[in-house]
């Protein structure tokens, strides 16, 4: 194998796609979402199909292992190899046609996107694995992924009906079926209805294997060959001559399951035109091929959807009841156990404590109305047939189907998120038998887990007879790692038994393939031979499915194949720089299960602002994880762009399953990068925004002139690195701090609530209307409101840079100046959400007192504050009414407080207002971040879909509480935004100045 110098000095003047070799990027590519760890010699990042053909036939050339990689969810291991990992995730992004029944994409779309693009038109893909929101259309073909709708819809080989490829040898084509499918749905085909008869294991692999005559050439005909390639025809020809001296051997050896995901799935493959190579790669694992283009068919959007959830009193009893429910056609039939229950939130009325397991069913039609007949002629059988604990009726609403949904949800992200110890492992969570043997499968595996002392969930999708186990494991415990492979032979064993098969939607990979001959026997050869078909030098990920990579563990366990990185680490063990109470910066990494839901495209969830704006790997929640699990030297060069990516939205933090603190994390790592290297001229501008504006207050108006004038925000551009595109918030020369100095304190009426008000800097040196509207608005409503002189910045801006010296030392002198007023009783009110975060999370980070502990506990957003007061009947709406209509954007700090967002409902108080909540994502500002030069154009990436909500036409002005997320609503759509306390002031007539700045139009470079 050629060195990576040799590699990259090779490939200089023939890839122009990136390359990398440094511990970091290898390091980042050794995981996925299943519990192994392979580290890659390297990584490329090939920039088109053309690209990727020149690395393949390298690699071929030099016998180099070349894996596939779309966005690395698969929990098998399926894209962990030795070589070069190829992340097609980053480059191969397009969607490129979108027809009446069919949609062309390049692999690295992900199904969300694809879906959100077909919802257009009223279409989607109908494949929908729960990994939909950040799974990449290749990966889902090179996995044959399905979903719970897979009864209705059957699996992504179902739908496949074009793929351009690259072969190992480097030449491309372009395959399309050669007839229509010949089974409907099913990705493994329904099951024979009788046992097969087993083959003898002595069979030898010669007469296994047959020679039959190469297969005819002709256009379009063997593989339906949209190319001329003579590498396709020799496949095609040698496939069908294997495919059909094997005809027997293949549908003996099939499982009796209606769905199948072991191995190379053979026996639908051969029709009379020919192999459908199309088929047969959908679930081949990048094994025998690279993916380039997926054409897929496309279905209408569901007429209507209804949702069941029943409740039994034990799982058997559920179980039977599902063995009823096909005759009414639901698409789905999610079983959950009592754990997985217990969860959910039961206890709240979606589910009451009696409930054993229950059963949450899916209705889908083309029209409501048959959705709805379908969904309660169900609910009415098994209510007859049945004893049932509880049962909701049908929802066809988007509420009732939503909260329904949430249970799911709930349960299922609720046990990722079970904290330290023993926690769910996916081993054994394939596994798959005939829907009539669910019961006695699920009873025997209770018994395995009994016999090794572990407890586990089960997830069953009923009607398919798939039964996702996941025992809890402490992956960090020796004893408890040694119960892997005995409890995985244990169940597999079973399932077989059954004849079941050992992969049901998940994949082979690394995971399974050491069951595949266990599973196939005699075929175990012909999948050998069809191997050697497509790539007779092994080099297309090797190691999955016709048997183990000899050279390593069958299961090369997370942190065991370390030591070959050891010499890339930096020095280890240093005292972490944040309050560490509750765990270490390490031990928080290993939570993360590399499910990869923190890269999500396509409009689900709100994180995360980093990968959104770049599109790799090495800015999402999950590369700052692996890097922080001890895999490389935080204070390299490499680490550099993985952890200056965050941004400290602390969306991920509570978006996560397993509830990864990852932004506290990269906070510890900027720290120990700083420590070593000290701040860059940007970081050091950034940590310091607080500061410069204050100083450049004193100077406006002269300090606005120069920053309104071109040329000289050309210069300062390129001495601080400020943006010179950026419309700047104008500085008040009168800042809200010095002008409320004079304030007398008035004594507290003694029923009155209490209030300590914390401007921050927007409010204090942008826009000193924002306090003064705050503090009116408190006054109006019978607060007793006083503002802490000594007060300072919050220190959210060094804090987010790792910049901790500068942090500590403003929450030391904010904790001293508010303590006492917490101890006295008063909330300590922000408007600015990011002060109150800083103030209520991120102080205890950096200061271990009770005086800090006091501050926290005291401190509240304004928008909250004002909402409880109406919760409790105080809020005066003496409101003059106001004709506007505004978009609220909700702000990711707001969110990351985790309390009600108060401020669309108080602004719908103000008669005449009509308000548009936009909760959709980062703004793409993150504090002064997107000032920086360096980060205009990926903070406005990054904000885009915020952008676009308020830019429509019927939206004329924006309502946000953050002042840096204003900006950029102003910034992206030249509509002016302001504080909801602002529209609150001005409608109780107590800042009349606001009227003549609603109608002004915002200034070029600077605006008020
Ligand atoms: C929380 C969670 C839930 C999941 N739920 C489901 C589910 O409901 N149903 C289901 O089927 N799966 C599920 N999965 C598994 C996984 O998401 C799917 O297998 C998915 O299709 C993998 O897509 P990916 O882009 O992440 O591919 P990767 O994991 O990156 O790769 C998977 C395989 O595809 C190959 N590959 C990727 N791109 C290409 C290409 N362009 N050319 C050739 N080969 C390629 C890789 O080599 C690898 O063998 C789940 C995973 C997680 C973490
Ligand atoms: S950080 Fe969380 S969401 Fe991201 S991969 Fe890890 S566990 Fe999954
Ligand atoms: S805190 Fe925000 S920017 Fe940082 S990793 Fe999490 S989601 Fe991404």
């Amino acid at each position: 194998m050629p060195d990576p110098l040799t590699i990259a000095d090779d490939l200089r003047n023939t890839f122009r796609g990136r390359l990398a070799f440094d511990a970091v990027r290898r390091g980042l590519y050794a995981t996925d979402a299943s519990p192994f760890e392979v580290a890659p010699l390297g990584v490329a990042f090939p920039e088109d199909a053309e690209d990727l053909a020149v690395l393949v036939k390298y690699c071929h050339e030099h016998a180099l292992p070349v894996v596939p990689r779309g966005a690395g969810t698969g929990v098998a291991g399926e894209s962990l190899g030795p070589g070069i990992v190829v992340d097609l995730s980053a480059e191969f992004r397009g969607i490129l046609r979108i027809d009446s029944d069919t949609a062309t994409v390049e692999p690295g779309v992900v199904l969300a996107e694809l879906n959100a693009a077909l919802a257009k038109v009223g279409r989607r893909f109908a494949p929908d694995p729960a990994s939909g929101a950040s799974c990449t259309v290749g990966g889902m073909v090179a996995t044959n992924a399905s979903g719970g709708n897979a009864v209705r819809h059957g699996y992504t080989r179902d739908h496949v009906r074009g793929l351009g490829v690259v072969w190992d040898d480097g030449s491309r084509d372009t395959l399309r079926n050669p007839s229509p499918n010949p089974s409907p749905k099913g990705g493994g085909g329904p099951a024979q209805p009788n046992l097969p008869t087993p083959v003898p294991r002595e069979t030898s692999a010669s007469q296994l294997v047959g020679s039959s005559p190469p297969f005819p050439l002709r256009e379009g005909g063997p593989g339906g060959l949209g190319g001329s390639g003579l590498r396709t025809a020799s496949i095609a020809a040698a496939t069908a001559a294997l495919l059909r001296a094997n005809r027997e051997l293949v549908h003996l050896t099939r499982p009796l399951t209606p769905f199948n995901r072991c191995g190379y799935l053979l026996h639908d493959v051969l029709t009379d035109a020919g192999p459908d190579l199309p088929r047969l790669l959908c679930g081949s694992e990048g094994t025998l091929a690279f993916l380039t283009e997926v054409t897929v068919a496309t279905v209408p959007l569901a007429g209507g959807t209804c949702l069941a959830l029943l409740g039994f009193p034990t799982l058997e009893a559920a179980v039977n009841a599902a063995a009823d429910l096909p005759p009414f056609e639901p698409t789905t039939a999610d079983l959950l156990d009592r754990r997985l229950l217990s969860l959910s939130g039961r206890g709240t009325d979606a589910v009451p404590a009696a409930v054993g397991a229950a059963l949450l069913v899916a209705f889908e039609a083309d029209t409501a109305r048959e959705a709805t007949e379908r969904a309660w002629g169900a609910v009415e059988a098994l209510k007859e047939r049945h004893k049932l604990v509880v049962l909701a009726e049908p929802a066809c609403d988007p509420d009732g189907v939503a909260r329904i949904r949430a249970v799911r949800e709930a349960a299922v992200s609720g046990l990722y998120g079970i904290g330290r110890g023993p926690r769910p492992a996916a081993f054994v969570e394939d596994v798959g038998v005939p829907p009539a043997a669910v019961a006695e499968f699920l009873a025997g595996t209770q018994d395995v887990m009994k016999r090794y002392e572990l407890s586990a969930s089960f997830l069953v999708h009923a009607l398919a007879g798939q039964v996702h186990t996941r025992p809890l494991i402490d992956l960090a415990d020796p004893a408890d790692r040694a119960k892997l492979w005995p409890v995985a032979e244990a169940v597999h064993a079973l399932a077989l038994g059954l004849g079941g098969t050992v992969s049901t939607q998940h994949g082979t990979g690394i995971a399974r393939t050491p069951w595949v001959e266990r599973q196939y026997g005699p075929l175990l050869p012909v999948f050998r031979e069809l191997k050697r078909v497509f790539d007779p030098k092994n080099v297309l990920n090797p190691g999955k499915i016709i048997g183990p990579d000899p050279s390593r563990p069958a299961w090369p366990l997370r942190g065991e194949d370390r030591g070959q990185r050891t010499e890339d680490r930096g020095p280890e063990d240093r005292a972490p720089l944040l309050v560490w109470k509750d765990t270490t910066a390490e031990a928080e990494a290993g939570k993360c299960t590399g499910c990869g839901d923190c890269r999500p495209r396509g409009g689900a969830g709100r994180m995360c602002p980093a990968f959104t704006a770049a599109g790799l790997e090495e800015a999402s929640p999950r590369a700052m994880a692996n890097l922080v699990r001890g895999l490389a030297d935080l204070g390299s060069d490499d680490a550099r762009p993985v952890v200056s990516a965050c941004v400290n939205c602390k969306m991920c933090r509570d978006e996560c399953p397993s509830r990864v603190d990852v932004p506290r994390l990269m906070i510890e790592a900027k720290a120990r990068r700083h420590a070593e290297h000290g701040l860059d001229r940007v970081s050091w501008v950034l940590a310091r925004a607080d500061r410069l504006a204050a100083l450049a207050s004193r100077l406006a108006p002269l300090s606005n002139a120069v920053l309104g004038n071109r040329p000289a925000r050309w210069v300062i551009e390129k001495l601080i690195g400020l943006s010179r595109r950026r419309r700047l918030p104008a500085l008040a020369h009168q800042t809200f701090l010095r002008a409320a100095r004079g304030e007398r304190r008035l004594p507290a009426a003694a029923d009155a609530p209490k209030v300590a008000y914390f401007a921050d800097t927007f409010a204090n040196v942008f826009d000193p209307s924002v306090g003064a509207a705050a503090v009116a608005v408190l006054r109006h409503n019978g607060v007793t409101v006083v503002v802490p002189p000594r007060q300072v910045g919050s220190g959210a801006a060094p804090f987010a840079q790792g910049d901790l010296e500068t942090a500590r030392e403003l929450a030391v002198r904010n904790v001293r100046a508010l303590a006492d007023y917490a101890r006295d009783g008063y909330r300590i009110v922000c408007s600015e959400p990011t002060a109150a975060m800083t103030l209520s999370q991120d102080y205890l980070l950096l200061l271990d007192d009770a005086d800090a502990a006091a501050v926290a506990a005291a401190t509240t957003e304004l928008t909250t504050y004002l909402g409880g007061l109406h919760a409790a009947g105080r809020l005066r709406t003496d409101f003059r009414p106001l004709d506007l209509a505004l978009g609220h954007h909700v702000p990711c700090h707001l969110k990351a407080l985790r309390g009600p967002v108060a401020g669309p409902g108080l602004l719908g108080l103000i008669p005449g207002i009509t308000v548009k909540p936009i909760d959709v994502g980062c703004s793409g500002m993150a504090g002064p971040w997107g000032l920086a030069a360096a980060n205009y154009d990926a903070s406005l990436r990054a904000g885009r879909r915020m952008i676009e909500a308020f830019d429509r036409p019927g939206l004329l002005l924006g309502a946000t509480e953050c002042g840096s997320c204003r900006l950029q609503m102003q910034e992206g759509t030249g509509k002016r935004a302001f504080h909801p306390v602002q529209y609150l002031a001005h409608a109780y007539g107590l800042l009349p100045e606001l009227g003549k700045r609603l109608r002004s139009p915002l200034g070029e470079l600077v605006s008020d």
